[in-house]
């Protein structure tokens, strides 16, 4: 037998042949004959003289072998034998495609027994209703052994030049089951590869993953996804160079793929910070990996067999600077333990008491929380075991329960764990912040809080409905992925159609420039709604309502676009719909921002305007509304901005409707007032019904938004209005208003004569005071006069307020028209982007 010292020089190898490198291929890069080739064809390839090729079970052998153990348990014979058959077809399917006659019928003898003692362990478990952990390993461990004959016989008929070696794992690798896992009897391992390998073994060596044997001989496993295990024991058996674990992605990716499609491939690690990301739900590469290699100092790298180019990811104890927070992972099926009572306060023994009794009830705990005033301590523990967990703790604490020293043990399940980590984020201010502002702006409630002293993780506990789009809000925020926006747009009529068009030429810039992945996933007209799941192809929008719409559902569209997974929500309502602005509450209050044109619900009944206010509020939502009043000119903003600054104002005056002031720029008595009337509504520039605009009802609207943005309780019914729609006029049709039109030219010609003899003009102005007195009405002003001045379709608005008081602060330009609305919403979409966490 050989000593240590031989396997020491076994490891180090002859001078030429140089030393060893660890090759690990999971069950996801064995799935079938193809992907057998693919492995063969990556190892023919290593020029490296000394290969260790540790392979996983085919995709899926472990779990249908551990199936059947549980299927033997309930005495379901017939699921067994039925089970066995797919094994055996699906083996020997490869193995007919791979194997020539010969090797074909060796591989088949030893895998033909190995099936028949499968069929007496599942026949004995069957017999007794239960498997004790020596027949569950045995049978578990099955899968690797018979991958790893299959592919040893197919890189030997492959590669003879260079024979590939199979060896008995469970000669070599002893594992004594602990507390805390499987831990590796070092010495006699080392005397097990000692015993197979000799100082000069090189080439091929293939070793099943995943088994391994106990101090008694017994075979068993080193846990689920333990062949990543299995490969760092034999790299540091052998002193390897590096080890490589070969999967289906391409390195350990900043979140996981399934839950985050925008994950990136991360490209250095430290050991710790891979230890964190596998501990906390990164499959990708099991936790226990990282002792052996990081002991060695043996380098791991992860990469991708079906994208061998790739780089991937090293794991090394000193990595290349990177970002700061690197990953960002999620233990699903949580429950939280709480335990509270003032009697805990200052008691030494609690914590004590309380994780021994889930120790002595065997349930593994995975995060602990407890506040420094000790009044309560929490943990999450796996859901499965939250039954459990809650007897045990009360058993464990019945006198105090009884006695009101703990008033409580509650035991709360379907959580999730999200946890942030990097080594970076220690000594590094501001990462918490930014975690619990992205929970908060995604509307997620953080039940439980843990950070470790080492700072290269936080966890938060959520609710388990939560987690992807937790995931995605907190992978957002640290720059890993864009800040995705799930957008509903209702009404693509003029300025909707319009704002489609400036999203569409924007969207990549945004994506680009910003990290700002603003998706529509909806738009409904009032008959119709077209729906995606990713984006909607705006350049194609209208062809495809047509072609692929479906019939308007509204709530049916608001949960489309409120999808569970996508961290942020907004409805954009280009109606001027009465009916679309009562659900503006609704949606705030369900977590979805709204942004509006719109101006019915801001001039609605003060009493649901409050309402809306009040959901915004409750749900920490946003709603914005810049384009009601004065297209993009930033009117809102304006108000917003004096009040908030502490300013008072006293008074505002303007001409808000772009469609009169035209009228009244362009009527200077050379046609008259009804031409006019009728030129613009031609050229679009009035609403389908210009009484619309002659009513003074819309600019009335638009005074009730500015008083209630000033904090005014102003109602649209206390708002004096001249309407300058002929009282005969008020209630015929629109062709009839306009062929009647003409008889009132001469009242409003006589108007026009009489100011211009006074040297004024006539403009259309709303006023509205700090008393909450509004007026909308026709005025005439002097020829000098701010108002008098304006460009065709200009709004302008002069605020006198304490501070600008000589000099009033006066805000103009063009305030109608589809491009300039549209890009009032835009701008408004960016802010709320912008604070949602967006860098723009
Ligand atoms: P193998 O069979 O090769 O051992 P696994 O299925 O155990 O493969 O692990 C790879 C899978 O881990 C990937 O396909 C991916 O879906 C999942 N995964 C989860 N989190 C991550 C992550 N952070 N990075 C990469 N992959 C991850
Ligand atoms: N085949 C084992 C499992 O599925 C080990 C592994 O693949 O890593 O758990
Ligand atoms: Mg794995």
């Amino acid at each position: 037998m050989l000593n240590e010292a031989a396997v020491a020089e076994a490891a180090a190898g002859p001078a030429t042949a140089g030393s060893w490198v660890v090759h690990k291929f999971g069950g996801s890069s064995l799935a079938d004959a193809g992907c057998f080739r693919r492995v063969a064809g990556i190892v023919s390839g290593l020029d490296e003289p000394r290969v260790a090729l540790v392979l996983s079970a085919c995709r899926g052998v472990t779990d249908s072998l551990i199936g059947l153990v549980t299927a033997a348990e309930g005495g379901h014979r017939d699921t067994c034998r039925a089970g066995i058959a797919r094994l055996r077809e699906r083996h020997e399917a490869i193995a007919a495609e791979l194997l020539d006659p010969p090797a074909r019928r060796a591989f088949l003898a030893t895998f033909h027994a190995d099936l028949g003692d499968l069929e007496r362990l599942l026949d004995a478990i069957a017999l007794v209703r239960s498997a004790g952990t020596d027949m569950r390993d045995r049978v578990a461990g099955f899968g690797e052994l018979w991958s790893s004959r299959l592919f040893t016989a197919y890189l030997y008929a492959s590669a003879p030049e260079r024979p590939a070696r199979w060896l008995d794992v469970r000669e070599i690798v002893v594992v004594e089951w602990g507390p805390l896992g499987p831990g590796v009897q070092w010495g006699p391992s080392r005397q097990g590869a000692a015993r197979l390998l000799t100082p000069d073994t090189a080439g091929v060596l293939v070793i099943p993953g995943f088994v391994a044997t106990d101090s008694r001989g017994l075979q068993t496993t080193l846990g689920r996804n333990g062949s990543d295990f299995s490969a760092s024991i034999f790299g540091a058996l052998l002193g390897a160079r590096e080890i490589v674990i070969w999967t289906d992605v391409s390195g350990v990716l900043s979140a996981d793929p399934g839950e985050v499609p925008d994950a990136r491939v991360i490209a250095s690690l430290s050991y710790s910070e891979a230890m964190e990301l596998a501990y906390f739900g990164a499959t990708v590469i099991h936790p226990q990996t990282m002792a052996p290699a990081f002991e060695q100092d043996i380098p791991i790298r992860i990469r991708n067999t079906f994208a061998p180019e790739e780089t991937g990811t090293t794991i090394v104890a000193q990595p290349a600077p990177g970002e700061r927070v690197k990953g960002i992972t999620s233990i699903r099926d949580v429950a939280l333990v709480n335990l509270e009572g003032a009697g805990m306060i200052g008691v030494p023994g609690t914590a004590h008491r309380l994780f021994g009794a889930l120790h002595e009830a065997g349930i593994s705990v995975i995060l602990i929380s407890q506040g420094s005033s000790e009044h309560s301590i929490c943990c999450a523990v796996p859901a499965a075991q939250a039954a459990l967990a809650e007897r045990a703790v009360r058993r464990a604490f019945l006198a105090e329960l009884r006695d009101g020293q703990i008033q409580s043990v509650a035991v709360g399940g379907a959580c999730a764990i999200v946890a942030v980590v990097g080594d970076g984020m220690a000594q590094q201010h501001g990462i918490a912040g930014k975690l619990f502002q992205a929970f908060g702006q995604a509307g997620i409630n953080v039940r439980a809080i843990a950070q470790g002293a080492s700072q290269r993780n936080i966890s938060a506990v959520i609710d388990d409905r939560d987690t992807s789009k937790a995931l995605r809000a907190v992978h957002a925020a640290f720059y890993l992925s864009p800040h995705t926006l799930s957008i509903g747009l209702i009404g693509p009529g003029t300025i909707g159609s319009v704002l489609l068009g400036q999203l569409d030429s924007q969207v990549e810039r945004l994506r680009r420039d910003f990290f700002l992945d603003l998706r529509v996933r909806g738009i409904a007209t009032s008959t119709r709604m077209l729906l995606a799941d990713g984006a909607i192809d705006l350049s194609r929008w209208r062809e495809q309502l047509v072609r692929e719409g479906e019939p308007l559902d509204l709530d049916r569209f608001t949960a489309h676009v409120a999808a569970e997974h996508l961290p942020h929500r907004v409805m954009i309502d280009c109606t001027a719909d009465s009916g679309v602005a009562g659900r503006y509450a609704d949606w705030l209050r369900a977590g979805l921002h709204v942004v509006t044109p719109n101006k019915k619900a801001n001039s609605a009944e003060l009493a649901e305007f409050r309402r809306i206010r009040a959901a915004k509020r409750a749900a920490g939502t946003q709603y914005f509304y810049e384009a009601t009043v004065g297209a993009g000119l930033p009117i809102i903003l304006t108000v917003r901005d004096l009040r908030e600054t502490g300013d008072r104002i006293r008074e505002i005056e303007g001409i808000l409707s772009g469609t009169l002031a035209y009228l009244f720029n362009v009527f200077d008595g050379s046609v008259p007032f009804s031409e006019v009337v009728k030129d613009a509504k031609a050229r679009g520039l009035t609403e389908p019904d210009p009484r619309d605009d002659l009513s003074g009802m819309d600019v009335a609207r638009k005074l009730v938004i500015l008083g209630r943005e000033m904090g005014l309780d102003l109602e649209l019914s206390e708002v004096r209005v001249e309407s300058l729609v002929p009282p005969p006029l008020r209630d015929c049709s629109i062709d009839d208003f306009i062929a009647r039109l003409p008889g009132y030219d001469c009242a409003m010609r006589a108007l026009l004569e009489e100011s211009r003899q006074a040297g004024q003009v006539l403009r259309y102005v709303a006023r509205l005071t700090a008393a909450g007195e509004a007026t909308v009405a026709l005025e005439r002003l002097d020829a000098s006069h701010a108002f008098a001045n304006i460009a065709l379709t200009d709004n302008v608005v002069r605020f006198a307020t304490d501070r600008y008081c000589d000099n009033a602060l006066v805000v103009q330009g063009p305030g109608a028209g589809p491009a300039v609305t549209a890009a009032g919403v835009f701008s408004d979409l960016l802010r709320l982007a912008a604070g949602l966490g967006a860098h723009l």
